[in-house]
């Protein structure tokens, strides 16, 4: 049964229907977007660093056996750990052993998309360990028992009103929406969580194969904290995040924190290589790396698709996306939403994937003009609709759809021909001068009453392009 795309279509016109998700979608991702193309207009050789990002990432990409196994002997070679994950069960249960070898009842963990993907908190709440989340985006939805909406902005979904009730509903804290409060009192509850946990988790935005460095970008500090104040820290990385040299940061870490958040630097980067050193101060006893394979191997198996593994998750191709910012994240089903969401998750989580995914797109190319790793979202996307349809792409099939079909294949015969199309287009005209009133076509019939629901139709102009072409070559004789 086409239970999730039954799903996916709920849960779209119900966000659809939701006036106050509507405002907060497009007011925040206005915002990032303002911000974003103001950053990257400051950069004058912006446009080259977006292509030498995309050489690194395929360069990484195209020799990822060679940049993994690298990377594993630098990490060893530094004193930490690394563990391979051939899918999210391993993935998951490799952080439950390690919490269990070392007696840790709670962990912390700073955002980490992997963690999401392989659905740690669920699974190592089961085995009595208590996750907290430390990014005040992360903690906020965890209080309410959801997942993030957006990659880089998890709470965007939520007001300062709802923050301001679940903080005082879990926190105790007298109702206030003034927004330093609030924040003062996650901060004062989650220091005392660094100290109490036994585990810090996070994950990566970058790893460095030369080095054996984890390098964490990040705002708030609750990365520092998470990966510096418990004894044994734990790094979720999906094996995409390998990059070949440290020199490549150069290039990643000028191009994410603008893309992303419009900022030139992030408040902290961190740079983990290794457990604490005799002579440091801070740090972890132990590093424990965890290479999350989760469906990449098969996505980069896939010739026309793999680019999608260079994402760097910035998070700008959802704020330009029309149809995220319609939607919201939640409405996808899958931890990863938006444009790269359509892309990567039936492949690393095909079990919640909407067959739907490839098709929510106008393919109006917007995600591709701002992506900094220059992925071309839309030729991909068309890729896999391919592939949904041939049933290659391994997710729940589409519902058939006949007359969806049939009136493709009277769309395919007369675009076909040059006759087909003047008879489609003249009744097509026809059809919609019968239903102008006053000049505007604000109600079409049956099937076509969706493009009228919302807003007018456009009138067709009084004059097609062949006509005045020809009323054009007949002036110039
Ligand atoms: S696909 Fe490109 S724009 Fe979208 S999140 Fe990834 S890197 Fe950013």
């Amino acid at each position: 049964m086409a239970e999730r795309h039954l799903r996916f279509v709920s849960a779209s016109h119900d966000a659809i229907e939701n006036a106050p998700l509507r405002g907060l979608l497009g007011h925040v991702t206005a915002r990032f977007g303002e911000r974003r193309a103001a950053a990257a207009g400051s950069v004058p050789d912006w446009e080259a660093l977006r292509e030498r990002a995309r050489q690194i990432k395929a360069e990484a990409l195209a020799r990822l056996d060679h940049y993994a196994v690298e990377f594993e002997r630098q990490v060893v070679a530094r004193g930490g750990k690394v563990h391979w994950a051939a899918t999210a069960e391993e993935a998951r249960a490799q952080v439950q052993r390690i919490a269990a070898a070392r007696g840790a009842t709670k962990l912390v963990k700073s955002k980490s998309m992997v963690s999401e993907e392989v659905h740690l908190n669920d699974f190592i709440t089961r085995a009595g360990v208590t996750p907290v989340e430390t990014d005040l985006g992360e903690y906020i939805i965890q209080l309410a028992g959801e997942k993030p909406s957006h990659i880089i902005a998890p709470a965007l979904h939520k007001s300062r009103g709802e923050v301001a009730k679940l903080f005082e509903e879990h926190l105790g804290l007298p109702y206030t929406d003034d927004v330093e409060q609030l924040t003062a009192a996650a901060r004062q509850r989650l220091r005392e969580e660094f100290c109490a946990a036994g585990l810090g988790v996070s994950g990566a935005n970058f790893a460095v194969a030369e080095t054996g460095t984890i390098v964490i970008v990040e705002n708030e500090g609750n990365a520092r904290l998470s990966t510096s104040v418990p004894r044994v820290h734990v790094a979720l990385v999906g094996i995409e995040k390998i990059i070949p040299r440290a020199t490549d940061l150069a290039v990643f870490l000028t191009l994410l924190p603008r893309n992303a958040t419009g900022q030139p630097m992030s408040s902290y980067v961190s740079f983990i290589t290794g457990p604490r050193r005799k002579d440091e101060l801070d740090g972890p006893d132990e590093v424990h790396v965890v290479l999350v394979d989760n469906g990449r191997t098969k996505l980069l198996a896939d010739a026309a698709a793999r680019e999608a593994l260079s994402c760097i998750r910035c998070g700008a191709c959802l704020n330009v996306c029309p149809v995220y910012r319609t939607i919201g994240g939640h409405a996808y089903g899958p931890v990863y939403a938006g444009p790269i969401g359509a892309l990567v998750s039936p492949y690393l989580d095909p079990q919640s994937s909407p067959p739907d995914l490839p098709f929510v797109s106008s393919l109006c190319g917007a995600c591709a003009s701002v992506c900094p790793v220059k992925i071309d979202i839309p030729s991909v996307l068309v890729h896999l609709r391919r592939k949904t349809m041939d049933g290659t792409l391994k997710v729940e099939p589409l519902p058939e759809r006949r007359r969806w079909r049939a009136g493709m294949r009277l769309w395919a015969a007369a675009m076909s021909s040059s006759a087909g199309y003047r008879i489609a287009f003249g009744v097509l005209r026809r059809g919609l001068k019968s239903f102008t009133r006053d000049g505007r076509i604000a109600k079409l019939p049956g099937p076509f009453a969706g493009w009228t629901e919302v807003r007018d139709f456009p009138v067709p102009a009084p004059k097609t392009f062949r006509e005045l072409w020809k009323e054009e070559k007949r002036g110039r004789r």
